[in-house]
């Protein structure tokens, strides 16, 4: 078994692009991003799954944000997905 300790660094990353931006980016970029971030995530590890005191620990998402927009009525948490 075995022991966790009870700290550690903890990174949040939240990087907004505007669409017309986001479509310049080069779909091999976009996708080396993605990789890059999956690296990261398989060097993480979930502690205590499963558990009632579950914390998560590994969690990295996208989703396209209308949080902006005038009138919007789509919250975000709709959109989002795991990478
Ligand atoms: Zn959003």
């Amino acid at each position: 078994m075995e022991v966790w300790s009870m700290s550690g660094p903890r990174f949040t990353l939240d990087c907004y692009i505007p669409s017309d931006v986001y479509a310049t980016i080069p779909a091999a970029k976009k996708l080396a991003f993605r990789d890059a971030v999956r690296a990261i995530k398989a060097y993480a590890r979930k502690i205590n799954a499963g558990a009632a005191n579950e914390e998560m620990t590994v969690k990295a998402t996208y989703h396209i944000c209308h949080h902006d927009e005038p009138g919007n009525t789509i919250p975000c948490n709709i959109t989002e997905q795991d990478i």
